[in-house]
């Protein structure tokens, strides 16, 4: 068995590989080739953390595993260790002996990125040059950070709950050398392409304030309960997402659907754009939306490619098992 520890991982990994590996397995998804498991995330009882599993199988590329782990509140303030853990556990599709292990806190970060960059590349108008952003935490600077590869991005559009946290955001757009603007919520009227990565449980982003012909990335809502634009939003939009049975559960679409105003057949998989099934965005005034929950199967071809990567570079730790 091979292990790829987490150490290691930020340096083997690029964003284009990131990338390149979460697109194809939306597209395999879309196909019928690859599919998700049921989650399992459960409240453990002890440190008031939350465990759980997601698993799938990839059949084209033969991956298969699981990415274990989940929320520790305690982490930071008492071990001086982040607050979200995780690790990536790879079988042998042909054997089901354990292939790999691999460190999935990075990976974590760099597949949701992707998400949302996959769905910008297939989604968003050609010629978008602003880009609106909705929270300003951890995964936020990942999420600017790759979208601003998929466009001629001039401009960056920023609003957090928190102001104090929007210099994290400030600075990835000024390092890739991108002029930066604090704006209120209004001000997100100016961009092209909006992500939104908080932990909200209400909505802040309303359709007012989404002009025609926006693309619209929700990241954030991968829980029941959680929401961070306005369910109008949904409805006016054509939306996609990465698995329509998470998205009505516990993605955005989940408060559109318990309204009335979108159906679980209104919600396109964005797999199918990458595989030409569906056409995408069909008109220069359309609002796009996708809903990225996150899916197990994200999380196993990013650990796949580093594994081979780990291989190439001779570094993988191989152990007897
Ligand atoms: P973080 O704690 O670093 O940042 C949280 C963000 O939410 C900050 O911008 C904060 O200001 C904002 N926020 C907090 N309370 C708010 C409120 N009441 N209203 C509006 N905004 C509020 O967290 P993170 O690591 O950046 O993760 C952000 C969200 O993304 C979480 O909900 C997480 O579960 C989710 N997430 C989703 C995926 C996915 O695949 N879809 C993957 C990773 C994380």
């Amino acid at each position: 068995m091979l292990i790829v520890p987490e150490r290691d991982i930020a340096d083997l990994i690029t964003r284009k590989a990131a990338f390149d590996a979460v697109e194809k397995v939306f597209a395999a998804m879309a196909a019928g080739d690859a599919y998700n498991f049921p989650v399992v995330r459960e409240a453990i009882g002890h440190e008031d953390a939350l465990y759980g599993f997601k698993g799938g199988f990839d059949r084209t590329s033969l991956t298969l595993g699981l990415k274990a782990g989940g929320y520790w509140p305690n982490n930071l303030e008492r071990r001086d260790l982040i607050n979200h853990q995780s690790t990536v556990f790879l079988f042998d599709a042909d054997t089901g002996k354990a292939k790999a292990m691999v460190g999935g806190n990075y990976l974590t970060a760099l597949r949701t990125a992707a998400a949302s960059s996959v769905s910008i590349k297939h989604l968003a108008r050609p010629d978008a040059k602003v880009i609106g952003m909705i929270g300003a935490g951890h995964q936020a600077a990942f999420q600017l950070r790759a979208a601003l590869e998929q466009r001629e991005f001039e401009k960056v559009v920023g609003w957090n709950y928190h102001p104090d946290m929007l210099p994290n955001i400030e600075k990835v757009a000024t390092d890739a050398g991108v002029a930066f603007e604090a704006v209120q919520l209004e001000g997100m009227r100016e961009a092209d392409v909006i992500i939104s990565i908080t932990s909200a449980f209400a909505p802040s982003l309303m359709s007012d304030h989404v002009a025609a012909g926006t693309h619209v990335a929700c990241m954030g809502t991968d829980t029941k309960g959680k929401q961070e634009v306005e369910a109008a939003l949904l409805a006016r939009a054509t939306v996609f997402t990465d698995e329509v049975a998470q998205s009505i559960s516990i993605g955005e679409a989940q408060h559109a659907v318990a309204q009335g105003l979108l159906s679980e057949a209104d919600i396109n998989q964005v797999g199918a754009v990458i595989n030409g099934t569906h056409p995408g965005r069909t008109s220069a005034a359309e609002v796009t939306l996708f809903d990225g929950t996150g899916v197990g199967l994200q999380d196993l071809a990013v650990a796949a490619a580093v594994v081979d990567l780990a291989v190439e570079k001779g570094i993988a730790i191989e152990v007897d098992f």
